[in-house]
């Protein structure tokens, strides 16, 4: 058993692959917005596992979905029917207003789905000679971290020595509804992949109607349009889904008008509240369908156990109105750091929506220094990570308070005050 960080770490550093550079920080236990270590220091989580503990850690109605259903029926694989992915199909295709869904595990897997997806309708609805299909990406993409996504990164360290690379995908810059519209001219191309806020990049936010603008551009051509919702998804930037902008449905789409609807909807990470990994990709029949069986699959995707867990999870964001509580603690946040930037030579700006935030820090890319005000913030309390060298990423899990927003940002300002 673990006595201590140091020991922990030792462990992960001597036996497990270095794809990771963490904070050195051992957690053992969460509840809600807290995090505590093995030596039993308290922290506010504002990386949300890289968001997907938006319900809160550990969170009870959560907890007793899977401990429920992990004593009936945990996996029967799809070589069978169950008596839980049909309801969950039936909640979640209601609850985001689409025809079908199409369940995975991880969001990679879901972005790999929908890839296969779009393909397949290229070649059999739209009429794309085979093997000529082509998707455009957009720059600074972040999709996971399979073969063929890598193939698409223009990360150099994601990249570099895993080739040899798929090809078929056409990039374009991010925010951009002119690049978009040339390179929708091909013919060949069958859809825009699209994060509607780019998470890993350094929650890059784009212009208020360009998710609307990139709808209609893709609709105009008869290509698709896929929203990769895996980070913004699931009421983290205030809504619902980001692609709902900023509609006036309180975070729930039940008014249809307002939302721009993608062709095909990618969600993963808090689709759980971060107790199994569970992702999904919806769609209408119309494109849906063209996936036959044997076709794609996976041994846990839409297992009892994953399924039950997600539709418990999704409950908890409508009945905690979490999206509407995002909204309103984001815009508060963004106030506090804007009073910081202005004060504070540090810090250079802050952007975001909802509770998906990042401050920029005055340095270079390749300094330290946004590592070293993680290392402070750790030490005063507060879990944060930068995301590219000098952008820190502000993720807390949505059931935070306004006290206890305000208490982190407290914290925030006192270590920038020191740098
Ligand atoms: N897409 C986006 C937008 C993401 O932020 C991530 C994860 O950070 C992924 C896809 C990949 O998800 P996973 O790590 O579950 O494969």
């Amino acid at each position: 058993t673990i006595t201590s960080s140091r020991q922990a770490i030792a462990l992960e550093n001597q036996y497990g692959a270095h794809n990771y550079h963490p904070l050195p920080v051992v957690l053992s236990r969460g509840e809600g917005v807290f995090l505590w270590d093995v030596e039993g220091k308290r922290y506010y989580d504002f990386l949300s596992a890289y968001s997907a503990v938006n319900q809160g850690h550990c969170h009870p109605r959560i907890q007793n979905a899977l401990i429920e259903q992990a004593g009936k029926l945990t996996l029967t694989s799809r070589a069978f029917y169950n008596d839980v992915l049909g309801p969950f199909e039936k909640y979640i295709t209601e609850y985001f207003g689409f025809d079908k869904v199409l369940p995975m595990n991880t969001g990679a897997e879901g972005v790999e789905t929908a890839i296969k997806i779009a393909r397949k309708w290229g070649y059999e609805k739209k009429g794309v000679a085979e093997n000529e299909a082509k998707i455009i990406v957009a720059e600074n993409n972040f999709h996971g971290r399979t073969t063929t996504i890598i193939s698409f990164s223009n990360d150099a360290n994601a990249r570099k020595n895993f080739g040899p690379y798929t090809g078929g995908f056409v990039k374009i810059p991010y925010n951009d509804v002119t690049a978009l519209k040339s390179a929708l001219e091909d013919p060949q191309v069958v859809a825009f992949l699209v994060e509607p806020i780019q998470g890993e990049a350094g929650v890059y936010t784009p212009a208020d109607n360009y998710i609307r603008e990139v709808q209609e551009a893709c609709s105009a051509k008869n290509v698709l349009f896929i929203a990769d919702e895996i980070q913004t998804g699931i009421a983290r930037t205030g809504s619902l889904l980001a692609v709902c902008g900023n509609c006036s449905c309180e975070g729930h789409c039940e008014r249809q008008e307002t939302y721009t609807k993608p062709d095909i909807l990618i969600l993963g990470k808090a689709i759980s509240g971060g107790f199994y990994p569970v992702s999904a990709v919806l769609a209408n029949k119309e494109i849906m369908d063209v996936i036959k069986p044997g076709q794609h699959g996976s041994t846990f995707g839409g297992n009892p156990l994953g399924t039950q867990v997600a539709m418990t999870a999704l409950e908890v964001v409508r009945d905690e109105k979490l999206a509407q509580n995002a909204r309103r603690l984001g815009k508060i946040f963004r106030e506090r750091m804007q009073k910081v930037v202005e004060k504070y030579p540090i810090a250079k700006s802050v952007r975001g929506k909802g509770l998906l935030n990042a401050v920029v820090i005055n340095d270079s890319e390749e300094s330290s220094t946004a590592w070293d005000i993680c290392i402070k913030l750790a030490e005063n309390g507060l879990l944060a990570k930068p995301t590219h060298g000098n952008i820190i990423r502000f993720a807390p899990p949505l059931v935070m308070t306004e006290d206890q927003l305000h208490d982190c940002c407290d914290i925030i300002e006192k270590v920038i005050s020191e740098f």
